[in-house]
């Protein structure tokens, strides 16, 4: 039986973070800095991505570089769906290794605005165009995400969020109306009109790249005032370089702020 397979009684979602480091990844190649060569497992960090489970289906959101390896640690089995933020390298890269969820050329739903799923057919042109797609590669099913949908028992609503030149699209996840779990990942500021639509939310996952501020990402100081604003039960942070350790870093956090790492799994 895999780590990951859903039991008879279990909770209304459980989540599970594949990756939680920026673009390159910790450690970065090539580098010798005290995180790159830390020995705590929480300090190596794959590319983003978030596999969640309901009763009813499986999905993934991103599917980045590592996407693979991440499957194989995790024990990833099913996925019914992926859900793309946004069409950056270190979210998309890892595409091609959706062909096992294909089998049998099952098209697979793929959730992203009109942009980023414009961007996937262009870099995945193989794929996406029914002229050239052969069976045995990816199938996909583009889903233009417009407003809310669903996701078996789960209301998915898309939440547009600035990231430099780009648009990245959040997730918030509702079950019978409760709030579980929003996912604001690759974002410059989160607008007011986010923030109150996940105000409350049991989990508030959010990117927070290093103390240093970032043209295009949240830093920690900026990602602590939008915890402040949402008061989730929870709040975590993902999207990590290699400024700071793990330990240091989540000890310096206000309590109800932790660090997420590869691996972590939330029950909720
Ligand atoms: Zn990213
Ligand atoms: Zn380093
Ligand atoms: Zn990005």
């Amino acid at each position: 039986m895999g780590p990951n397979r859903v039991d008879v009684v279990m909770d209304a979602m459980r989540v599970t973070f594949l990756g939680t480091g920026t673009s390159q990844g910790v450690p970065r190649i090539g580098c010798g800095c005290p995180v790159c060569v830390s020995l705590d497992p929480r300090d190596r960090r794959t590319r983003c991505s978030l596999y969640v489970q309901s009763p009813e289906m499986s999905w993934v959101v991103d599917t980045g570089a590592d996407f693979r390896t991440q499957c194989l640690r995790e024990g990833v089995l099913k996925v019914d769906a992926a859900l793309y933020t946004h069409a950056h390298t270190d979210h998309v890269l890892g595409f091609d290794d959706l062909r096992p969820f294909c089998h049998i050329d099952r098209p697979l739903p793929l959730y992203g605005s009109a942009a980023t799923l414009g961007q996937l057919a262009q870099m995945f042109a193989f794929a996406f165009d029914p002229v050239i797609r052969v069976p045995g590669y990816v199938h996909p099913l583009p889903k233009v995400v417009e407003g809310e949908f669903a996701l078996g028992d789960i209301r998915v609503e898309p939440l547009p969020l600035p990231h430099g030149r780009t648009t990245s699209t959040g997730y918030l996840f509702r079950r019978r109306g409760v709030p579980l779990l929003a996912y604001l990942t690759d974002c410059k500021t989160v607008p007011a009109e986010v923030a109150e639509a996940v105000v409350g939310v049991r989990h508030l996952v959010l990117d927070a790249l290093r103390k240093k501020p970032h043209p295009t990402h949240l830093s920690i100081g900026e990602a602590l005032e939008v915890v402040e604003r949402v008061g989730a039960g929870t709040s975590w942070l993902t999207h990590l370089c290699h400024d700071h350790l793990h330990e240091e870093l989540e000890a310096e956090l206000p309590s109800g702020v932790r660090v997420a790492y590869d691996g972590l799994r939330l029950e909720i």
